[in-house]
């Protein structure tokens, strides 16, 4: 005889049931992921981190504020590498909101076609600078809604901008990042903002304004998505990643500023 399983009974919500949490930033509060490090571990894999890199450093070459934004803005599904190749030209003729601008849509085009995407960004940098220059006086605004309202400024460039220009501990989750904190089952999360408010989480304090940085460094150049190179990782005897091939860590030592000398960019 074939049990019969009963339809499971519909969920009825009873009067004074509590909504989930929600959070200042309007965010649902989600249940912490239950992660396979200590919190010793992870303070000792962000303590191997500053060591190598003391002041890590943006790849995205810019000289104020608004030259940040506007390469941040660029950088969507384009390398920092050919952004920097794109901006030099870019900046040298307009670093400003007023000088950009000025510029327009159509040469802003042509100095960035090498890039992709580039009609649609030539279109939002050409009207963030308008935005600027109309509801903040040329400055670019350190606050994120304010940064978010701008065409094209989503919630990862305003967390660049914070975070660089303006030194907040904010964590833009790239697609490196992204990677780390599930690869490594650090920060698992199915979407970048589960990473980031993962992440975000356990990281401790002295190290949350660098942190950024130094994941998306180590996964550009170490802790790479096809082929990771663990014998060149620093963390690799705490590290629990499936992928991993050794569980001896490399040398601990302070790196040059810049890419390593036969680094691949991604
Ligand atoms: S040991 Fe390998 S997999 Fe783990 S973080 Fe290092 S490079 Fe990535």
């Amino acid at each position: 005889m074939v049990e019969k399983i009963d339809k499971p009974a519909p969920v009825v919500k009873r009067a004074g049931a509590r909504a989930p949490a929600r959070k200042p930033n309007g965010r649902t509060a989600r249940r912490r992921p239950k992660i396979p490090y200590s919190a010793t571990e992870i303070a000792e894999i962000f303590r191997r981190f500053a060591v190598q890199r003391p002041e890590p450093e943006s790849e995205l070459e810019h000289t104020n504020p608004f030259t940040l934004l506007v390469a941040v803005v660029l950088s969507a599904q384009a390398t920092d590498a050919g952004v920097n190749k794109a901006t030099r030209g870019l900046f040298a003729a307009a670093d400003t909101p007023q000088a950009m601008a000025a510029l327009g849509e159509e040469a802003i085009r042509e100095h960035i076609k090498m890039i992709g995407l580039f009609r649609n960004k030539a279109k939002n940098v050409a009207a963030l600078s308008e935005a600027l220059i109309a509801r903040h006086g040329g400055e670019v605004p350190g606050d994120r809604a304010a940064l978010e309202a701008l065409p094209g400024v989503g919630r990862k460039t305003a967390n660049v901008v914070l975070n660089v220009a303006f030194g907040e501990e904010t964590l833009a989750v790239d697609t490196h990042i992204f990677r780390l904190g599930n690869r490594l089952h650090l920060a698992p999360g199915k979407t970048p903002d589960e990473v980031e408010e993962n992440l975000l989480r356990i990281i401790p304090q002295p190290y949350r304004r660098h942190a950024h940085h130094w994941l998306i460094l180590h996964g550009r150049y170490v802790c790479k998505a096809r082929k990771p190179e663990c014998e060149a990782c620093v963390i690799a005897d705490l590290c629990r990643a499936e992928v991993k091939t050794t569980d001896i860590p490399a040398e601990l030592r302070a790196l040059p500023p810049g890419p390593p000398p036969a680094a691949m960019t991604a």
